[in-house]
């Protein structure tokens, strides 16, 4: 059975830059200059300081974070998905700020093996020419 296509990334103007940059495999997030923090996901305003206008810059992270919490998906909604279950959506604190948290897939780790706080950092899943996607491994030892 052929799989079909999974889904590519769909950027619009706040999220442009990122997704350039994930294509290029770095992980870049907002700056406010206002206040410095690190806004992800792509927004239009800063939640902090809501600084008028908004000012933002993108920065590159280094991509290491810590489990935070996740979810086992088991039945896949979107049939491009469907022989890679059961698989894990991550909710990954990146070390740079607390609080700044990014969802992606885990790959490559063992769903019995999932432990809050493990260690973890970015890869990218190439979907397509131009169109690729964070996702986060168990970091190295
Ligand atoms: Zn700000």
């Amino acid at each position: 059975m052929n799989r079909p296509p999974k889904p590519v990334p769909v950027p619009d103007p706040t999220s442009e830059e990122f997704w350039v940059a994930a294509s290029e495999h770095r992980l870049v997030v907002q700056r406010c200059r206002a206040c410095g923090w690190l806004a992800y996901p792509p927004s239009t305003v800063c939640r902090r300081c809501l600084h008028d206008p908004p000012d933002f810059e993108w920065v590159p992270i280094s991509g290491s974070g810590n489990l935070k919490t996740w979810t086992v998906v088991r039945d896949s909604f979107l049939p491009a998905f469907a022989d890679e279950t059961p698989y894990v959506v991550a909710e990954v604190e990146m070390i740079e700020q607390a609080g700044l948290r990014i969802i992606a897939r885990l790959v490559d780790v063992d769903v019995d093996d999932l432990r809050l706080g493990i260690p973890v950092e970015v890869a990218f899943d190439d979907r397509a020419p131009g169109a690729s996607v964070p996702q986060f491994v168990r970091a190295a030892p």
